[in-house]
């Protein structure tokens, strides 16, 4: 029998008006049932949060700071709960999801560390006009399952330290490791300022629309990301959107091929290839294209598949049923198509869980599905390109601009290039490395607005200006 898992409602443990089944990837097994919040439960929510919300705003920055390192605190200190409780869940393996809840913390404590200065915009004789950050009000935090944890703390950390309050949904497909970290958190804040809540596809859109929801930080699909947005409107809600990607990795022909290919193959199939910012396209240069695809199709033979739990599994399963079902589609795109699949291809349709083997796909075209879709599992397309115009403008050519990386021997001239890539950020020799101080950022239709860093702080405030007349 599970433990029972709560909302986290006023500071209080609160049970869902029903629940519902969360599901372990790795076996198809029921792991435990999560409170299912009914629109008054929401609301509950929501109206703790408003009640919250003068006391927190007028609660110091300093002590706002203080609070949040001991939210990394307790969270380090329960460490080893959540992150059974994250693999269990959502299928990576121990040593990445150690990884997620520590990054968490750390999370927390970089945030901490940000500052809200006030701009003075005018001193004179006649005038003092000063420019200072204000929060925003209830913030309602959305967020995903592949990073259920941290992606969280990215929005719950800046949006606390800015004086808000927090409504935080969790998909319905990971609640549990972040109901426990609700919980956990009770103790070190004050009552209403961090609620959860948890539900079935009617609370996100609930969310959405809510009245008294000053704000919603989203992350999750293109898609899902229009809605959210069309129902913001109603009450001009201020939204911050961290949505799909499709990401290209540009291999230019000076790389140490050796070297590069494990690398290359974690850009793109780390989490089982379930990031937002994973490497989804890699162009090759002409050179080396047969030994980069040799070497990562070697690669791909020694990594182990399996459940995250147990010793020595590097990827776990796709997260759920119906991520599954999208990249079974995907691969069988490919395979009308007449794709040539360098590995992979097959899934194991007697295996429990939802296994994916990595597949990679033998230089399709640029219009095949396995090119223009983001996969959001362990399926990559490898391209050959022979001139750096060219591979910008292949680049370029998406709805997407989340990231990007470039793999060289000359970080100098691909420091130039990457000025000519459409998209929030662009890693050069690595991929993935996102800071609390670093602003990520969707360009054209993977977001709207900044997380992290000072401009993602910025995005839980209002401006205020005031000046007085001397
Ligand atoms: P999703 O859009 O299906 O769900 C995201 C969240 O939104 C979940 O909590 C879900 O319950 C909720 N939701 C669903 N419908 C809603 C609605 N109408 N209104 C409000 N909320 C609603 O996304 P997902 O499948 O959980 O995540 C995968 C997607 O997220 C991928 O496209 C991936 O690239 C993207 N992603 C982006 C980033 C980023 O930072 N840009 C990070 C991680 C994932």
């Amino acid at each position: 029998m599970s433990r029972t898992y709560f909302m986290s409602i006023g500071g209080k443990n609160v049970k869902g008006a029903g629940t519902f089944d969360v599901v372990n990837p790795a076996n198809g097994l029921v792991i435990g049932q999560a409170p299912d919040a009914s629109k008054e439960q929401l609301d509950e929510a929501v109206k703790s949060a408003r009640e919250a919300f003068p006391g927190w705003a007028a609660t110091s920055l300093d002590k706002r700071r203080v609070i949040l390192g001991k939210i990394a605190d307790v969270i380090e200190a329960n460490i080893d709960e959540l992150k059974r409780l994250l693999t269990t869940e959502q299928g990576k393996p121990y040593a990445e999801a150690e990884w997620e809840v520590g990054g968490s913390a750390l999370w927390f404590r970089g945030t901490a560390a940000l500052d809200l200065p006030e701009t003075v915009n005018e001193d004179t004789e006649e005038r003092y006009s000063v420019t200072r950050r204000v929060p925003i009000g209830v913030v309602g935090a959305i967020a995903p399952w592949n990073f259920p944890i941290i992606l969280a703390c990215w929005k719950v950390a800046p949006a606390l330290l800015a004086g808000n309050t927090v409504i935080l949904k969790p998909s319905p497909f990971t609640p549990l490791s972040t109901l426990r970290m609700g919980e956990l958190l009770q103790e070190v804040l004050p009552p209403g300022v961090l609620n959860v809540v948890t539900g079935g596809d009617n609370l996100g859109p609930w969310m959405s629309a809510h009245p008294d929801i000053d704000k919603i930080s989203f992350t999750g699909s293109t898609a899902t990301g229009r809605k959210v947005m069309e129902s913001a409107s109603a009450n001009l809600k201020r939204l911050t959107l961290e949505l799909g990607g499709n990401d290209p990795a540009i291999v230019l022909p000076d790389v140490d091929v050796e070297k590069v290919v494990p690398e290359l193959f974690w850009a793109a199939f780390r989490n089982s290839g379930q990031i937002c910012v994973a490497a989804k396209r890699m162009y090759i240069h002409e050179d080396i294209y047969e030994a980069v695809a040799k070497g990562m199709a070697g690669y791909a033979k020694r990594v182990s598949m399996g459940d995250g739990s147990q010793q020595g599994v590097e990827l776990g399963p796709v997260q759920n049923a119906l991520q599954f079902d999208r990249v079974k589609d995907l691969m069988q795109s490919a395979k009308d198509a007449d794709l040539q699949f360098l590995v992979g291809g097959d899934i194991d349709e007697d295996a429990a869980g939802y296994f994916v083997p990595v597949t990679i796909v033998d230089n399709p075209p640029d219009d095949s599905r396995v090119v223009t879709e983001e996969a959001f599992g362990p399926v990559l397309p490898l391209l050959r390109f022979s001139d750096l115009d060219e591979v910008i403008r292949r680049a370029n050519d998406s709805d997407y601009g989340l990231g990007a990386s470039i793999w060289t021997g000359n970080p100098e001239k691909a420091a130039e290039m990457s000025a000519l890539l459409q998209c929030g950020t662009v890693w050069i020799n690595e991929i993935q490395h996102v800071t609390p101080f670093a602003a990520f950022a969707g360009h054209k239709q993977s977001g709207i607005g900044v997380e992290n860093g000072h401009d993602g702080l910025l995005e839980y405030t209002n401006a205020q200006t005031m000046t007085i007349k001397r």
